[in-house]
């Protein structure tokens, strides 16, 4: 497989540390609030990695940590936490925050088909892990303590910027943004491994530690997690493209000083979701999440194909019009797969061919929007049902769109949610309220089914 690393910026071939194993490490969601969907396009760009990888035969272990001790509202050692933020707006406490906004995360994967990663872990478990590697950072004279803080000194690197992509002058700019600039820094670069002195008096969560009782800074996290499940080499390292700068460069320079060698050979970013303005931010507009879209009659698997048919390197852009474009192409794909027959032998030649195509797409950096083109060729391919039946669903393995279950599942919710929706209207015309009937119709008709009052009852049609 060829695939695109940030590191190096350039494709190369696939190669893991040991021979079909791939340790593959996730940057987790910070837990305060709802996911976004601009960052659950990168956990479904990641998801669809994994499963190819496993696709291609690989034996994958994936591990993703929870960050669910604050960490700051800017990513540099700045801002408010985060979690803090979440527990004062909603008058919970931060451990409640964070096993409520865990379990939203992990609903939301689980509509969108992104499966689990088979360690999961939360910060909080692991402070003394975190604990011993900044002790081995100081060991080692990569780290300093300064004003109460540990920092890691990022001049004892040979080179601090390895993703290329960041130099001296974008750092500049989120420096002049920061008005309380860190005194106890001694490179602007440097980074705070452990806390006990911060801007915020009534940080939640402190632990005792050799520098006194504080908390750890983000970016130990990940390394920290990482090599605890995953050992010395990692295959691929995967996040947000806001991550490559500063976390992941950070990840970097802490993980390599403490193991005394290269640490991850692939960086795979997924690029961001934009609207019409520019990047979607958190704090403009609408706060677009999967229960939203599911409020508007959208089918979550339809984001994720809006996701699959662009490539992860490209901004994707997000407007209603455009998934309503791709809901349309979902159900009509959907469709006509299930109009497929039953009817016999599956071609094992014919559908070893059509997977090849597959392959080709994505074995080409990931490219999904080929790998879906490869379902249509499957459903245009001179072969008969039950093997294109059988293409598709291996294909499906790896898309996660539940292309060959979804129509069925989908109907009976559909019809199960206009039965009650009619039921109501019933029962408001029987209390004359008017209005309220007339809502219903007039809400059915907008989503385009309308209703007709017939002798034997109420019936309804899909219109278009
Ligand atoms: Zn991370």
């Amino acid at each position: 497989m060829i695939l695109y690393n940030t590191l190096g910026q350039k494709k190369s071939e696939f190669i893991p540390h040991t021979e079909g194993k791939v340790n593959m490490y996730t940057c987790g969601p910070t837990v305060y609030h709802y996911a976004h969907i601009g960052n659950l396009r990168t956990y479904i760009m990641e998801d669809v990695l994994e499963k190819y990888l496993r696709y291609s035969g690989y034996d994958v272990t994936r591990v993703m940590n929870i960050t669910d001790v604050g960490h700051l509202t800017s990513d540099a050692d700045t801002g408010d936490d985060k979690m803090l933020e979440g527990a004062k707006r909603e008058h919970k406490s931060v451990m409640e925050i964070a096993k409520f906004y865990t379990d939203a995360f992990f609903e939301d994967c689980k509509k969108l088909n992104i499966k689990t990663p088979d360690v999961v872990e939360p910060a909080t478990n692991c402070i003394d892990d975190f604990i011993n590697m900044v002790s081995a950072l100081i060991d080692k004279g990569y780290a300093y303590f300064a004003g109460g803080n540990v920092y890691f000194d990022t001049s004892k690197l040979d080179n601090y910027y390895v993703f290329g992509n960041m130099n001296a002058d974008d750092l500049e700019v989120g420096v002049r943004e920061d008005v309380d600039s860190d005194e106890n820094k001694r490179n602007k670069t440097d980074f705070v491994l452990w806390f006990t002195k911060s801007k915020f008096e009534d940080q939640a969560l402190k632990w005792d530690s050799p520098w006194g009782v504080g908390y750890p800074g983000w970016h130990i996290e990940c390394s920290s997690i990482s090599i605890k499940h995953l050992g010395e080499y990692l295959d691929i390292h995967c996040g947000g493209v806001d991550n490559a700068f500063p976390h992941h460069t950070n990840e970097i320079a802490q993980s390599e000083a403490f193991l005394g060698h290269k640490w991850c050979n692939y960086w795979f970013h997924v690029l961001h979701l934009n609207d019409n303005t520019g990047k979607m931010s958190k704090s403009k507009g609408e706060f677009l999440t999967v229960s939203l879209l599911e409020s508007k009659g959208y089918n979550p698997l339809v984001y994720r194909m809006f996701c699959l048919q662009s490539h992860y390197r490209k901004p994707l852009t997000f407007s209603y019009e455009s998934l309503d474009n791709t809901a349309k192409a979902y159900d009509k794909l959907v469709k006509r797969i299930s109009s497929l027959k039953n009817d016999g032998e599956v071609d094992k030649a014919k559908s070893e061919e059509l997977d090849g195509k597959f392959r080709e797409a994505l074995d080409n950096d990931l490219n999904t929007s080929l790998g879906l083109t490869a379902v249509y060729d499957v459903l245009k391919a001179e072969t008969n049902d039950a093997t294109k039946r059988y293409v598709i669903e291996k294909f499906d393995e790896v898309l996660g769109l539940d292309l060959t279950k979804a129509e069925a599942e989908e109907a009976s919710d559909l019809d199960s949610e206009i039965e009650e929706l009619i039921a109501k209207r019933q029962q408001a015309r029987a209390d004359r309220n008017w209005a309220e009937a007339d809502k219903i119709r007039d809400d059915l008709l907008a989503r385009n089914i309308k209703l007709i009052d017939t002798p034997e009852g109420v019936k309804w049609k899909k219109i278009n």
